[in-house]
């Protein structure tokens, strides 16, 4: 097909079509799956081929401006993964292949490691001592000692946190250059570097049944908190890199510590690992995606995105924490990672495992049918033991800064004894409300419906829901009053009373303002290891992957606002946040204690999680799902619109279900609510409404959406708001 003169190609513009193009007799062969420049409308857009074509139905075709690839970026696997995304999660589909391509290639870069710029020392940069250097410049002392075993790419010394501006110092000084030859493609050593422990009974059965198997399976790895999920990926990806294979691992976006990294740096000191992570430059994740698909880096660390990553030679995926909700994606193309890695790894006919101590109802439902393998892990690794829980009755007592009387006495004798205590709260900010004393006015976002929270290191009431932000004000907007006070307790707060109530312990805050400056979370991670605080605060931010091994007691303080939410998945969430939170308690040989504040101790959902494992709540509440006809026995599709006049998302959506209802594919098995305002039914000055829709099977949704979506684009009201499909939410709000 080497003559084809047309090609049809995917542009990143919201339309559902491709649009043909001819190709001038003197250019590259284009070929399906690499980047071409084409005129589109007034501008030059960068798409991808995705057909070679002899002739086309439409006439007067433009011309191609610049043959970009002559071999594919997007392989033929990758391509049909993509595109089978773009029907299933309702995106078009020249958008979707943009968004899988790391940024330098969406401009037009070149995607060859030749490409890349690497660094090597000049004949006098060799002779530096790196001893004299250190003393008036470490960063560039570390630089010339890492570039003494050979060549680097930029990509690889700023993964090693050397700064852009110190190699342009060295290269002034004459130390350094841009090398001229690349370095030698990195050798294998799979051997692992580490001693592997010794398994228990079940790592060992997990880890047998996944080696035995070739090919594509499914396996749910579901191990409490401590089990030695990670003992068990490092023994069973092993064998997998001595034959030569590379593995790709998820994990969740705050999961990504540098503990995780350097687990399996330690075990295969002798694999070149690359990793994937929102604080790379757009350098370093084009060299992990060129590493990767020349087959140089054998394991790929990554968070979401990471998935579209192409291989030389994959030969297994792990996804960590699979019921993390950052594996979905929530705008644009709106793709969960974990149904996507299992759907690439059917593909390529290799394994994939998913593991969680608190796995979510969809993979647990799948495991009960016999479509994933279920293996077990129930008792802690080592000798650490299971944590103890205990419920707080907290109505009618006395808080200070959230804290009640009896949560504060264990706290002292968890501290007296020289251990660690982790306060979980999951609300930013000092207080939730600010309000008058006098006549009850709240400050709420001018943009939104929801109240400001008041953040007092700034001074500034903010919008946790949109940029606005403003000084706090010191006069009632509705009476005049000055008596404005705060109701609620955030973990500004929290920390604060703290400093007065153990002013003898250290006490760290863990939540997004607090670690906004890059590498602040690392450096508090280390602090906390080293004992250097005692107390610590953490919001979601601090829940997951991290281990604690000095933290014996963790104490929620605020369960209640979970109880009450009306997300059916509120219910799960919960039960997965309790476990793992209170997994990172007593990890070493220190017994754990788990403290739940609460006014209401007698809801069904807390004895059940306080008296009950995980998997037996699991069990319950599938038969509710299924009872009352929701996710994983129904495939459902969140239709959303917004718009600045109150009317015009509700019209839109009317005007969507009569289309919906007047498609053939609309039987009785389809299910449409709404539309409805959304639960959080004005954001950022915008009006929001929804209109929901359920199937029993994933086919029909599919199939109602794509032939009733051409129509949609046509509704007159289309124009005036803006709207989105969702496959399988799990952001209700
Ligand atoms: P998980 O990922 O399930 O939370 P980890 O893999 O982090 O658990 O293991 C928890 C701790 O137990 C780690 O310190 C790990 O080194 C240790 N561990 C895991 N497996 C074993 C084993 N077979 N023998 C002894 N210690 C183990
Ligand atoms: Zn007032
Ligand atoms: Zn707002």
């Amino acid at each position: 097909m080497s003559s084809a003169r047309i090609v049809r190609v995917a542009l990143p513009v919201p339309l559902d079509n491709c649009f043909d193009y001819s190709v001038k007799e003197d250019s590259p062969n284009p070929c399906v799956g690499g980047r071409v420049k084409v005129p589109f409308q007034s501008r030059t857009l960068i798409g991808i081929v995705t057909e070679l074509l002899d002739h086309s139905p439409f006439d007067k075709l433009r011309n191609v401006s610049t043959v970009i690839d002559t071999t594919p970026v997007i392989e033929p696997n990758m391509m049909q993964l993509l595109t089978w995304s773009s029907q299933y999660y309702q995106f078009p589909l020249g958008e979707t292949l943009s968004l899988a391509l790391p940024a330098n290639l969406r401009k037009g870069e070149p995607a060859d490691p030749q490409t890349l710029v690497y660094w090597s020392l000049t004949d006098e940069g060799k002779i530096q001592a790196p001893t004299d250097v250190a003393k008036k410049a470490p960063k560039q002392a570390q630089a010339l000692a890492l570039l003494q075993a050979g060549p680097l790419s930029h990509g690889d010394l700023l993964g090693e946190e050397v700064a852009k501006g110190t190699l342009t110092n060295l290269e002034k000084k004459g130390w350094l250059r841009q090398a001229d030859v690349l370095p030698p493609t990195p050798k294998w050593q799979p051997a692992p570097t580490e001693e592997p422990l010794d398994l228990n009974t079940e790592q060992a059965l997990a880890c047998a049944t996944i080696n035995a198997a070739e090919g594509y399976h499914c396996y749910l790895l579901d191990g409490v908190t401590g089990s030695g999920k990670t003992e068990v990926y490092l023994q069973v990806i092993a064998p997998v890199l001595a034959k030569g294979k590379q593995v790709l691992i998820l994990v969740p976006e705050i999961g990504l510590t540098p503990q995780t990294i350097n687990r399996f740096k330690r075990r295969f000191a002798g694999i070149p690992i690359s990793v994937i992570h929102s604080n790379l430059n757009d350098t370093e994740r084009l060299a992990a995606w060129i590493a990767a698909r020349e087959g140089h880096s054998g394991i790929l660390i990554g968070t979401r995105s990471a998935l579209f990553t192409p291989f030389a030679n994959l030969g297994m995926i792990i996804i960590d924490e699979e019921h993390d909700s950052s594996y979905k994606q929530q705008d644009t193309l709106r793709y969960h990672a974990r149904d996507l890695a299992v759907m690439r790894a059917s593909r390529a006919g290799i394994p994939v495992i998913l593991g969680s101590a608190t796995p979510s109802l969809e993979t647990l439902n799948n495991a009960k049918q016999g479509k994933y393998h279920h293996l077990t892990l129930t008792r802690r690794a080592g000798t650490a033991n299971t944590a103890r829980h205990a419920v707080l009755d907290i109505k009618g007592q006395y808080l200070q800064g959230g804290l009640s009387a009896p949560l504060l006495a264990e706290m002292r004798k968890h501290l007296q004894a020289g251990n660690q205590v982790l306060l979980f709260l999951n609300r930013r900010g000092f207080a939730p409300v600010m309000m008058c004393h006098e006549c009850g006015w709240i400050a709420d976002c001018p943009r939104c419906d929801v109240h400001y929270t008041y953040h007092a290191s700034s001074n500034e009431l903010r919008c946790h829901h949109c940029a606005t932000q403003r000084p706090v004000m010191h006069q009632c907007q509705s009476c005049g009053s000055t008596q404005l006070v705060t109701a609620g307790v955030g973990t500004e707060q929290l920390q604060q009373a703290l400093d007065e109530l153990l002013p003898e312990y250290n006490t760290i805050r863990i939540d997004r303002d607090s670690t906004r400056r890059k590498g602040s979370l690392e450096d508090y991670l280390e602090a906390i290891h080293k004992g250097e605080y005692q107390i610590l605060i953490g919001t979601q931010m601090l829940a997951k992957g991290h281990h604690f091994p000095n933290v014996t007691l963790v104490a929620l303080l605020d369960v209640d606002s979970a109880l009450f939410s009306n997300d059916f998945r509120a219910p799960e969430r919960l039960a997965q946040l309790v476990i793992q939170v209170a997994g990172r308690a007593g990890r070493a040989s220190k017994p754990g204690e788990v403290l739940w504040q609460t006014h209401h101790p007698d809801h069904p959902l807390l004895q059940a999680l306080l008296h009950k494992s995980y998997s037996s709540f699991a069990e319950e509440a599938l038969t509710e799902r299924e009872e009352a006809g929701l996710p994983p026995f129904r495939t459902m599709a969140l239709l959303r619109a917004e718009a600045h006049d109150a009317h015009s998302a509700a019209a839109f959506l009317h005007q969507v279900r009569q289309t919906l209802q007047a498609n053939p594919v609309c039987n009785g098995d389809v299910e449409i609510f709404g539309p409805n305002p959304a639960p959080l039914a004005r954001r950022a000055g915008r009006h929001r409404w929804q209109l929901w829709v359920q199937t029993p099977l994933r086919r029909q949704l599919q199939q109602l959406l794509s032939s009733a979506k051409p129509m949609i684009h046509l509704l007159p009201d289309g124009k005036k708001v803006r709207w989105s499909i969702d496959i399988e939410p799990q952001d209700l709000a």
